[in-house]
């Protein structure tokens, strides 16, 4: 065979340059769809339609309840990319104690909504408001610094529950450990205590031992003291030395 039958053997220019080719260097269409993906963003006209979930929290400041409700707006309906997100917050109540900054406060929490991006910093924002009239516990024993904090935990628990943020809740292995600390730790409690005694355990509290202090990552009055080492038996943290 001559290379003039084959003219694909046959280099009849100088060779100025070369470039591997592979099989696998395909271009990736996969960028191009991510453009098209439907995002939040402000001039986005809001829809007749938002699917909601009200959110009921009493707190022992005041007697009537408070009701919030986040409305979302679905985006990439029907495809892999569906995704609800966030569109505006209502909150209602009887008590009008504190209503215009409420009100100030839903309206701000929605433009950030309708803002799009990442909207999971809220959360966080609210949680971490201390009313300098002290908070309260709820029951379960969790510490709730203020009014807002308890707005943030109910927007934190929408999140989760429309999947823009992980779920933390222990696994099944996790709530095993902690429950035999805590029965390590009853049974300790007990030897020291009269038998009659049965202030260890405080319902209020969520059933965790009286004697418990607050964990500082759940807030929750659930972390006890065992060889040196402070457990969360409500979230699992824990600390030695
Ligand atoms: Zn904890």
């Amino acid at each position: 065979m001559t290379t003039e039958q084959n003219p694909r053997l046959s280099i009849s220019q100088p060779i100025v340059g070369y470039k591997v080719v592979s099989a696998e260097v395909e271009p990736e269409p996969a960028t191009e769809v991510k453009q098209d993906l439907e995002q939040v963003h402000e001039n986005l006209t809001r829809p007749d339609f938002l699917m909601g979930s009200t959110y009921k929290i009493k707190t022992p400041m005041s007697e009537h309840a408070l009701y919030i409700t986040i409305n979302d707006i679905l985006l990439n309906q029907d495809t892999e990319h569906e995704q609800r997100h966030p569109y505006e917050i209502f909150i209602n109540s009887k008590n009008m104690d504190h209503f215009m900054w409420v009100v100030a406060l839903t309206r701000v929490i929605s433009a950030v909504f309708r803002k799009g991006g990442d909207v999971t910093f809220m959360a966080e924002e609210l949680k971490a408001v201390f009313d300098p009239k002290g908070g309260y516990f709820k029951k379960g024993g969790k510490f709730m610094p203020s009014l807002v904090a308890e707005i943030g935990e109910a927007i934190e628990n929408h999140l989760k529950m429309i999947g823009l943020l992980q779920d933390e809740s222990l696994d099944q292995h996790q709530q095993q450990i902690l429950d035999e600390k805590r029965a390590e730790f009853e049974r300790r409690a007990a030897e020291q205590k009269a038998p009659l005694d049965n202030s260890a355990v405080n319902d209020d509290n969520g059933g965790f031992p009286a004697d418990a202090q607050i964990c500082g990552k759940c807030n929750t009055k659930a972390a006890i003291l065992m060889d040196g080492c402070y457990t969360c038996l409500n979230c699992g943290d824990s600390k030695c030395g």
